[in-house]
């Protein structure tokens, strides 16, 4: 079973996903945490993603769906959790492509639906519960560089509604509850 989670920066994804691989023979694919890990790496690519990365924008597909391509040649048991990809139509279109080959597809599509006025909030929370904790603050969770993050979700990502819709793949969730009304909704979507 193979699944996207999908929403704004601060809807859950990544929470929502650990869950999953908790409770489900799942793994967890987030660009987010292979382009972290590649800006530490101190190569070239590195440095060009950790600039892209926090000023808010996207980094180019070639990257992602290279990092993802890699991922899935491993395989998974019990499936991937697709958190914070795809984000363009072309990494959706990509991904499309790369599953099939792998003889698999999509067996779902959850969207976090979250109040925009609720996402700062959350990632101002985020940060400073990082620096409680002594781990690394994300650069990119401050409320300036969020703005830009959101409306890269609006511009970039947020079509994929449409284009999961379409293919009749797409289930909302209300991403508003706590951590675990929501993953009780994931729970009945994947159970059905
Ligand atoms: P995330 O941890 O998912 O919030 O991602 C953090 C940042 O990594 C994003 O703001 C982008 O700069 C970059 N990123 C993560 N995933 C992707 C993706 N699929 N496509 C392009 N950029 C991405």
């Amino acid at each position: 079973m193979n699944i996207i989670l999908i929403g704004p920066p601060g809807a859950g994804k990544g929470t929502q996903a650990q869950k999953l691989v908790a409770s489900r023979d799942m793994m967890q694919l987030s660009t987010g945490d292979m382009l972290r890990a590649a800006r530490t790496s101190g190569t070239e690519m590195g440095n060009r993603v950790a600039e892209v990365m926090d000023k808010g924008d996207l980094v180019t597909d070639e990257i992602v769906i290279g990092l993802i391509e890699e991922k899935l040649e491993q395989g998974s048991a019990g499936g991937f959790i697709f958190d914070g990809f795809p984000r363009t139509l072309a990494q959706a279109d990509a991904l499309g492509a790369l599953l099939a080959r792998h003889n698999t597809g999509l067996h779902a599509v959850i969207e976090l639906v979250v109040d925009d006025a609720a996402l700062v909030g959350r990632i101002v929370k985020r940060a400073a519960e990082a620096q409680a904790a002594g781990q690394p603050v994300r650069k990119d969770d401050t409320p300036e560089v969020f703005d830009d993050r959101l409306r890269a979700y609006y511009k970039q990502t947020a079509p994929l509604l449409g284009y999961y819709h379409a293919k009749g793949q797409l289930q909302r969730v209300d991403g508003m509850g706590s951590m675990d009304t929501v993953a009780a909704q994931i729970a009945t979507i994947l159970d059905a």
